[in-house]
């Protein structure tokens, strides 16, 4: 088994993009806004945080109470869009349950977009070429490239259909002749979702269940990508039981260590291809 380690990879784009950032007249700007004190939203504003400070980002927090409303929102997003200085436009998740986030995603300007979450921008992962699309899916796919990993006719199966990862990943994945399957609740509800991951040549799973996937449901030598960030006993765990999954893996990403600080770094080379844009 090889640890698949993002934070390698993003040490590289960080470099790449530093050298960027240093030909920059102005300093890119990243508005940030969160409603509330999730703690999951807490650790993503850090690494996000710490990341900008690296790179010489101006990283622009905004912090809303849980009870703002959609059109409060909305408006801070508006001022945002407006405001000719911010570069890029991050909405932290999970909002509270009142916000309907698809109107959120409306609301940021497709030229600010910097999480690729707008339909408009979303739409493009349909043309192959574009070069700013959803990060953490981008970040997967960077860690598959980064071992040279050959998808065309391979099998993979992504566990986890949300907007900001499973959606816009079966795209990617199809754009590279994969054989896509994605796996959500109703796939465990119809007790199909083992027999679905036996035949997985690659697993990407995104779920939020710390060590959800067990060993023996794992085919031998697949390439595991562990997407999940949960809390278990005051520790960072993914959704992947580490242990004994990394016995039977080719690859594996560790959590932490994996996808996260590559979907930061992604994060951030997004912010700085809407600033050369502009
Ligand atoms: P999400 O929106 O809650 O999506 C979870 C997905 O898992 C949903 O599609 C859900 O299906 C599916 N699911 C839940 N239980 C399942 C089960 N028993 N069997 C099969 N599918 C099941 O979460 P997300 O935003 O994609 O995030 C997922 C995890 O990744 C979280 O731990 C989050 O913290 C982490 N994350 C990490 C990064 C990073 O950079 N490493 C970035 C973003 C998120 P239904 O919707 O149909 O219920």
């Amino acid at each position: 088994m090889k640890l698949l380690e993002g934070k390698t990879i993003a040490e590289e784009i960080k470099a790449s993009l530093k050298k960027d950032i240093n030909n920059f007249n102005q300093q890119p700007v990243l508005a940030s806004v969160r409603l509330g004190d999730n703690s999951s939203v807490e650790s993503y504003v850090r690494a996000q945080q710490k990341c900008a400070q690296e790179l010489g980002i101006d990283y622009k927090l905004k912090s809303l109470s849980t009870q703002t409303t959609q059109e409060q929102l909305i408006e801070s997003i508006i001022e945002f869009n407006r405001n000719k200085n911010i570069n890029g436009i991050i909405i932290q998740l999970p909002l509270p349950e009142h916000i309907d986030v698809r109107g959120i995603y409306l609301a940021v300007s497709p030229g600010k977009d910097v999480e690729s979450m707008h339909p408009e921008n979303l739409g493009k992962l349909f043309f192959p070429q574009e070069t700013i699309a959803p990060c953490t899916a981008t970040a997967v796919m960077e860690l598959l490239k980064s071992i040279n990993f050959k998808l065309y006719g391979k099998e993979v199966v992504v566990v986890g259909h949300s907007m900001i990862l499973g959606k816009p990943l079966s795209i990617m994945l199809l754009n590279n002749y994969a054989t896509t399957t994605v796996c959500h609740i109703a796939t465990y509800k119809a007790e199909h979702l083992i027999e679905h991951i036996k035949q997985a040549d690659v697993l990407v799973v995104a779920v939020g269940k710390a060590n959800f996937i067990k060993q023996d449901w794992v085919k031998k030598d697949a390439v595991v990508i562990d997407v999940g960030i949960n809390s278990l006993n005051g520790k960072i765990t993914g959704d992947v039981d580490f242990e004994s999954v990394s016995k039977k893996a080719s690859f594996i990403t560790p959590v932490p260590g994996g996808v996260g600080p590559l979907t930061s770094a992604i994060l951030m080379r997004n912010l700085v291809r809407l600033a050369k844009r502009k």
